[in-house]
């Protein structure tokens, strides 16, 4: 069902379960939240899915993406504890969807050039934050993926799956693969959505730690806070500004 991508083989059969509604679904639930659509058990080879009524779109793309991810787990599964970042996960599962993903990787180049860019490295665990984050989280994802795959081809993304598999954390599989580290391959990936050469922006609490004075003054911790505030609406996570915060007005 999903397209032919990769050179690793399943080692596992995969089981989709579909469930014609949300209430058969959710009766082998203890709760459910009741947006939930479907969930994957990936050491199992599972997935258990919701088909609604009208169900054409939905078989088109949560299905494969669904695939996707356990074929990804399958693929990359290393004893050694090495798990690959979110982006990589969920960019190669919408990948695999079929349906055509235009507006998503033109909103990442608009995002790119507005200086909206939520930093790669931030698209780890799961995606948070409100829907317009989140969505941006996974068209980042996407186009990155997509960016391997138009650079390093079927064969590329085949060996970077592998080397996770082999126990590479990030850094490792992409230098193996691509011979850039994380930091250059988000740098090559900024170029192709047109960036500035060598102007990737720097996350927001490289640019705070940079900033701060060692004792911060009620003027500053107002500053943060406005700053954080205009940071907050670009998607930014806000951690460390908060603790920065915090640590001003106990001191
Ligand atoms: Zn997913």
């Amino acid at each position: 069902m999903t397209r032919e991508s990769s050179a690793a083989d399943l080692t596992e059969r995969l089981h989709i379960v579909l469930y014609a509604n949300d209430e058969d679904f959710a009766s082998w639930h203890d709760t459910i939240q009741d947006w939930v659509g479907g969930e994957a058990y990936p050491s199992l080879g599972l997935t258990a899915q919701i088909v609604p009524d009208r169900s054409d779109e939905w078989i088109r793309d949560v299905i494969p993406h669904e695939v996707a991810h356990l074929f990804f787990y399958q693929a990359t599964y290393s004893p050694l504890g090495s798990y690959p970042p979110s982006w990589l996960d969920e960019g190669y599962a919408t990948y695999h969807e079929v349906a055509p993903h235009g507006y998503e990787l033109r909103r990442v180049r608009d995002a790119a050039a507005a200086g909206e860019l939520i930093p790669l490295r931030l698209a780890t665990g799961s995606f948070s934050g409100d829907e317009a984050r989140v969505n941006l989280l996974y068209a980042e994802s996407l186009s990155a993926v997509t960016f391997l795959y138009e650079k390093w081809g079927e064969q590329g993304v085949a060996q970077l799956l592998e080397a996770f598999r082999q126990g590479s954390n990030e850094d490792e599989a992409l230098l193996e693969v691509t011979g850039l580290d994380f930091e250059g391959f988000q740098q090559a990936w900024w170029e192709w959505l047109g960036g500035a050469p060598g102007a990737y922006p720097t996350p927001p609490w490289q640019a705070l730690q940079a900033t701060s004075p060692p004792t911060a003054q009620p003027a500053t911790v107002a500053r943060i806070a406005e700053w954080a505030k205009k940071v907050e609406g670009r998607g930014f996570v806000l951690v460390p500004v908060t603790m920065v915060a915090i640590k001003a007005k106990s001191s």
